[in-house]
């Protein structure tokens, strides 16, 4: 959802180009996306669907999720999309999630992309134990425990072969102001999946970050306006990024052109810190 105040900040020449592409590069592919119900995850859902991928939309919120499931393509015989309710950050909730996902599709998910992420944001002076556990076990945990129960359910296949994707971001690297419980939970998710990759890799499993900059979605609605055009001051490339600016990357990664990828962060910021 993008505010109308944003929209001046929002759309670059060409823009909308990679939006409309669409291949079957993802044909007969199972894609398991966490946070699908709203701002990057759903943009990745809808992207995953347009490659012919078939979509396992997951979100804390099953409406959210259902309502992304209703935007999705199905121009594939066997494509076929569904919608589950878990709490990433729990390892049970986990757990029967990818039971409920392998008995609706009789086969694990080859490409995982978690986008399930919560701020909390406060200086570090008045950051509390609770709101850094908080915003700790979504981001971080959260993608520790659905990277763990996709390769293990790949693995169990006894055949070879997946694409894990972690949404990280940019303030991992560089650090916020007021965000030291999200920018540690995002280092750590490059660290996670690097970790990942190379102990992965033996199985032709690969894992990769992509590090948005500042995308527009429910998540930024909530940083106020002046901050927003602070920050859009500040990107080269002159506006926020769109949630599909991600999707496009995550695509990518997702499909047999990324093959020889692994362990890498991407950033997409239009340029942001560079
Ligand atoms: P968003 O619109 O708020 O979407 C996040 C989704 O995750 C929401 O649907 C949320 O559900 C869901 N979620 C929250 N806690 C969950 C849990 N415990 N289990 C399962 N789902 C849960 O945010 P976004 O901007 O698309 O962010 C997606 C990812 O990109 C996040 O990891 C975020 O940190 C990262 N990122 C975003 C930006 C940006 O500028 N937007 C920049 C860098 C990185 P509810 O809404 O019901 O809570």
């Amino acid at each position: 959802m993008v505010s109308a105040g944003l929209s001046s900040l929002l759309y670059g020449g060409g823009h909308w180009q990679g939006i409309m592409a669409a291949s079957s590069r993802l044909k007969s592919t199972l894609a398991l996306v966490t946070g699908g119900g709203s701002g990057i995850g759903r943009a990745v859902c809808q992207r995953l669907s347009r490659e012919g991928a078939s979509v396992a939309v997951v979100d804390v919120n099953i409406n959210s999720a259902n309502d992304t499931l209703q935007t999705l393509s199905s121009n594939l015989p066997g494509q076929e999309h569904a919608a589950f309710t878990a709490d990433v950050s729990q390892g049970d909730s986990v757990g029967a999630l990818m039971e409920q996902i392998q008995s609706r599709f009789s086969a694990p998910p080859r490409v995982a992309v978690s986008s399930a992420g919560i701020t909390r944001d406060e200086f570090l002076l008045h950051l509390s134990e609770e709101a850094f556990d908080s915003v700790l076990s979504v981001n971080l945990k959260g993608t520790f425990l659905i990277t763990q129960a996709v390769a293990r359910a790949i693995l169990a296949t006894g055949q070879n072969g997946g694409s894990i994707i972690n949404i990280g971001s940019i303030v991992g690297k560089v650090g916020n102001l007021g965000q030291a419980n999200y920018a540690a939970s995002k280092a750590g998710v490059e660290g996670l999946t690097r970790t990942a990759a190379k102990e992965l890799a033996k199985f032709d499993i690969r894992c990769n970050t992509v590090l948005p900059g500042f995308i527009a979605t429910p998540m930024t609605d909530k940083v106020p306006q002046k901050v927003l055009d602070k920050f859009a001051g500040l990107i080269p490339m002159g506006r926020l990024g769109q949630p599909e600016d991600i999707a496009d990357v995550c695509a990518f990664l997702a499909s047999n052109d990324s093959r020889y990828i692994t362990g890498t962060s991407i950033e997409v910021t239009g340029g942001l810190y560079l």
